[in-house]
């Protein structure tokens, strides 16, 4: 469904539900990170790409004072949402993103109005492709177009994070909600997580699509993976004498080796060169150099899957079939994406071979595992946007 059925869809169901048209209608993107994983909270650079899976919303004014009535078509239920007073956390769950933004807005002294809403999605829950920050960055859209005023998109997106940490209790960083809020038609977006200084990166190229496959698997981890891996990467930092390892060169690291366990070393050894994989991968995505971007998504995949060890087998087989399938067969590279132990692969494609592919990767996935894929084509797509204002 392209944005414009998806506008439609929303209409209809605000008008079944409300028994009159919406005023307004606006949209937010779900994500993909192309490549730069496990290098936000070492202060390194990412590069995610808006996807053409969004969060819609269609609204009008209420006659129902101090409540926000919020009607999701995905579990269809409705939330009342008490704006009467600084906004609280409540049910049903899903409601927490939408209230977290409410709050953001009133903590810089805007009144939140009245309002009928109804919301929809085509970012699956839970998949890795952010359906949270889309729905974040839809509500922080809803309240400009209701508002009449737009805010700057930065904070937007800043205020779209809090929301998640304070109010979804998910200690997110600032990637998904800056795609999200920033993105643009037919560009990638190059973060600095440091800095928060973005770059937005042409792949104005019709010839070559990203394809997201999901393993519709999340293996159950022991809990203290993540937090592992992030001590870890302090530890190296430490050890080495530098704040972060995006102070950290590639020789600095092998000068440093003998201070470091063999565990501690291969991981560095991941984030320094994903960090340089990523900036270098926007450099090919600029010039078009749709092979060298692809060696450097595999790369990626390697190094997640032998030195972060972030990878599961599913991820694994799917990288196998991409290979296999090769540059022949119109794929130029493919990696694991998200945070790892399931969820998502993208892979970098030739546009014209993506109904193959989709097939082949469906098919020996099928047979490898016993899992069914979810696989989809997209586009660079553009950030948030008031579709009718
Ligand atoms: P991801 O962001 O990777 O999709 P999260 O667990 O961060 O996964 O966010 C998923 C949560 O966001 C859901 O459990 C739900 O609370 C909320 N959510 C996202 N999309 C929808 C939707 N269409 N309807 C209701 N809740 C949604
Ligand atoms: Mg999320």
């Amino acid at each position: 469904m392209n944005l414009k059925e998806l506008a439609a869809h929303v209409t209809v169901e605000f008008q079944k539900h409300y028994g009159r048209p919406p005023r307004w209608i606006v949209a937010a993107p779900g994500r993909v990170n192309v490549i730069g994983e496990h290098t936000d909270y070492n202060d390194g650079f990412v590069l995610p790409m808006a996807i053409e899976r969004y969060a819609v919303m269609a609204a009008d004014a209420a006659d129902t004072p101090g409540q926000v009535n919020v009607y999701d078509t995905h579990f269809k239920e409705s939330a009342t949402i008490d704006i009467s007073a600084p906004v609280t956390k409540g049910q049903p769950k899903w409601s927490n993103y939408i209230r977290g933004v409410f709050a953001g807005f009133q903590n810089r002294g805007v009144t939140i109005p009245a309002l009928d809403v109804a919301f929809m999605s085509t970012v699956p829950l839970g998949g890795g492709l952010s359906s949270s920050a889309a729905l974040e960055v839809c509500t922080a859209t809803l309240m400009e177009a209701a508002t009449g005023k737009a805010i700057d998109p930065i904070e937007k997106a800043l205020l779209a994070q809090k929301a998640e940490h304070d109010f979804a209790g998910v200690p997110c960083g600032i990637m998904d909600q800056f795609i999200s809020a920033l993105g643009r038609e037919g560009h990638l977006l190059l973060l600095d997580c440091r800095t928060r200084k973005t770059q937005l990166v042409p792949m104005s190229d019709p010839s070559v699509a990203l394809l997201v496959i999901n393993t519709n698997v999340k293996h159950e981890l022991s809990g203290g993976e993540y937090a592992e891996r992030r001590a870890q990467c302090e530890e190296a930092a430490r050890n080495i004498g530098v704040k972060s390892l995006r102070d950290c060169t590639a020789d600095q690291l092998d000068q440093a080796k003998g201070k470091l366990s063999e565990v501690v070393y291969r991981r560095a050894r991941h984030v320094i060169g994903e960090i340089e994989r990523t900036t270098h991968a926007a450099e090919g995505i600029r010039q078009s150099n749709w092979p060298t971007v692809g060696q450097f998504m595999y790369a990626s995949h390697y190094a997640l899957r032998d030195d972060y060890e972030v990878s599961c087998k599913e991820l694994d087989v799917v990288v196998e079939i991409a290979e296999d399938i090769g540059y022949q067969g119109g794929v130029y590279g493919c990696r694991m994406t998200g945070g790892g132990f399931g969820g998502c692969c993208v892979a970098l494609v030739k546009a014209d071979c993506v109904n193959a592919i989709t097939k082949k990767i469906a098919a020996d996935y099928k047979a490898k595992t016993g899992i069914d894929a979810a696989i989809f084509a997209s586009r660079p797509a553009a950030g948030a946007t008031i579709i009718k204002g």
